[in-house]
């Protein structure tokens, strides 16, 4: 599929101005840096929507989503993307619910508290939608089929019976594309799945573009456009040939 059928997709992970969490960054943002996010969405008239209305014609829209659900996005984030009446779609790891990314710690991350079942619940009563990210934080691309399968029912499972809603989207963690992705969300009853590298879309696996911390108004407005998805797309095939290129 040729890029640009999809809005652009944002992933964050962390808003916060602790320097503990500076381990974090990129995926970490301070205030500042979300503030001008929201900034230039609004300035350019763009609707945050969620999967879940993405049926709902749009002029521009553009969705937010938040990966792994830090308990401190109740600081700030959520509070300021509430007062601006915008939308995002948060993924859970839901074997971590009111833990904390226990999948980090080999990499020397901080430790981070994470949102428990009512934190999931007030969101998404409040409007927000909620993904799975997983049951446990693997990579999927690595486990068997069968084990996707049970991994992705068990997730689903426990956001529905939080939420009392239907659970139509899951982020792969660390952007991991499970193999047969396409049968094995549909067996699952998902509708779309988002990677953060692939250099052609479907809506099972749905292209995200990082904002980070040196990303200003100008950079971060070019990686809203169209162009900016094909070069990505063009970059990203480019670089897998490369790789299945044999060496002389
Ligand atoms: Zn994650």
């Amino acid at each position: 599929m040729l890029p640009g059928r999809f809005p652009p997709v944002i992933m964050l992970h962390h808003v916060s101005d602790d320097a503990a969490l500076d381990g974090h960054k990129p995926y970490s943002i301070s205030h500042g840096s979300f503030t001008r996010l929201l900034d230039v969405l609004e300035d350019g008239q763009f609707t945050t929507s969620g999967f879940e209305d993405m049926n709902i014609p749009l002029h521009k829209r553009v969705i937010i989503t938040f990966d792994d659900c830090a308990k401190h996005l109740w600081d700030f984030a959520i509070p300021e993307l509430q007062r601006r009446n915008m939308k995002a779609v948060f993924y859970m790891p839901t074997a971590c619910l009111g833990g904390t990314n226990e999948w980090d710690m080999p990499f020397g991350k901080p430790r981070i508290p994470l949102m428990n079942e009512a934190d999931i619940k007030h969101l998404s009563d409040m409007g927000m939608e909620i993904g799975s990210h997983s049951h446990n934080h693997v990579r999927l691309g690595e486990l068997r089929r069968s084990e996707v399968v049970q991994n992705l029912q068990q997730s689903k499972a426990i956001l529905e019976g939080i939420t009392g809603k239907k659970i139509i989207s899951i982020a792969y963690p660390f952007g991991s594309i499970p193999g047969e992705k396409d049968n094995i969300l549909k067996e699952t009853g998902y509708a779309y799945g988002l990677s953060i590298y692939s250099a052609f879309e479907n809506r099972y696996c749905i292209r995200r573009f990082i904002y980070h911390d040196g990303d200003d108004a100008a950079r971060l407005k070019a990686k809203l456009s169209l162009r900016y998805k094909i070069m990505r797309a063009v970059n990203d095939k480019l670089l897998q040939l490369k790789s299945a290129t044999p060496k002389k």
